[in-house]
């Protein structure tokens, strides 16, 4: 069944490959292979930090999908075209959100669809990561429908969505990313390529970091106002 639904995308990608403007669906082919949550083509978002590869991510249901050591290329048109590369499967990304499973079942995860995410673009704290994905709700929603579970409720959690939209906020000033929340232990710390910058980034940090809360703490609150909360709680429930 889903080799079928495959087969159909990337017949209309043919059909459809000389047309400017074209339906997502047409947007398919090797170069933007399908979501694993949700089958609709994968699209480039942003470099990830300290060039250490590329994100994508899916306009249907928002999962990010990141490739790691590939940088942009450009092509004898001079515009950035992606490598190929493979997005893995709905095992794969349920593999990785098992990960954040929490005692009660429920799964915690930094959400890719957050404000955060929208304004820091390429400094947002969940592209510094050894991971392969980073998930929204409906991306979660998606990907257990298949082993018939429903998400019941997403709760954001407040104090890390203020925490990461705080780091997110430095790492856009920074040559590494997640410099402090690294250090902590509560994010994936992307190190500058040079010591002269690694030592630069503290003194960054320490500058940045009281204008940072001052715009974090509000914009996060309106982030959560809006559904758009930095960091969720997915309950699950066996249908
Ligand atoms: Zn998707």
């Amino acid at each position: 069944m889903e080799s079928e639904e495959l087969t159909a995308q990337y017949a209309t990608a043919t059909l459809h490959v000389d047309l400017p403007k074209v339906p997502l669906e047409a947007g398919a082919g090797p170069e933007n292979p399908p979501c694993p949550a949700c089958s609709e083509p994968l699209f480039p978002w942003v470099g990830m930090p300290v060039g250490t590869g590329i994100a994508h991510r899916c306009e249907s249901c928002g999962l990010g999908v990141l490739v790691h050591g590939e940088k942009f290329r450009f092509g004898s048109d001079g515009a950035e075209t992606p490598y190929r590369y493979d997005p893995g499967t709905s095992e794969d990304a349920l593999r990785e959100l098992d990960l954040g499973r929490e005692e009660d079942g429920s799964i915690v995860f930094d959400n890719r669809a957050s404000l955060q995410g929208w304004v820091t673009g390429g400094a947002w704290v969940g592209l510094g990561t050894e991971r392969r994905y980073c998930f929204t709700p409906e991306a979660v929603t998606r990907l257990i429908a298949v082993r018939d579970q429903v998400v019941t409720k997403v709760r954001w959690r407040a104090l890390r969505g203020i925490a990461t939209m705080w780091q997110s906020g430095i790492n856009m000033f920074t040559f590494g990313q997640n410099v402090v929340l690294g250090a902590l232990g509560k994010a994936h710390a992307v190190e500058a390529d040079r010591p002269w910058k690694r030592g630069l980034d503290w003194f960054i940090s320490a500058a940045v970091a009281i204008p940072a809360i001052i715009a974090a703490v509000p914009l996060e609150l309106i982030g959560i106002l809006f559904r758009r909360g930095g960091a969720a709680r997915a309950r699950i429930q066996v249908l």
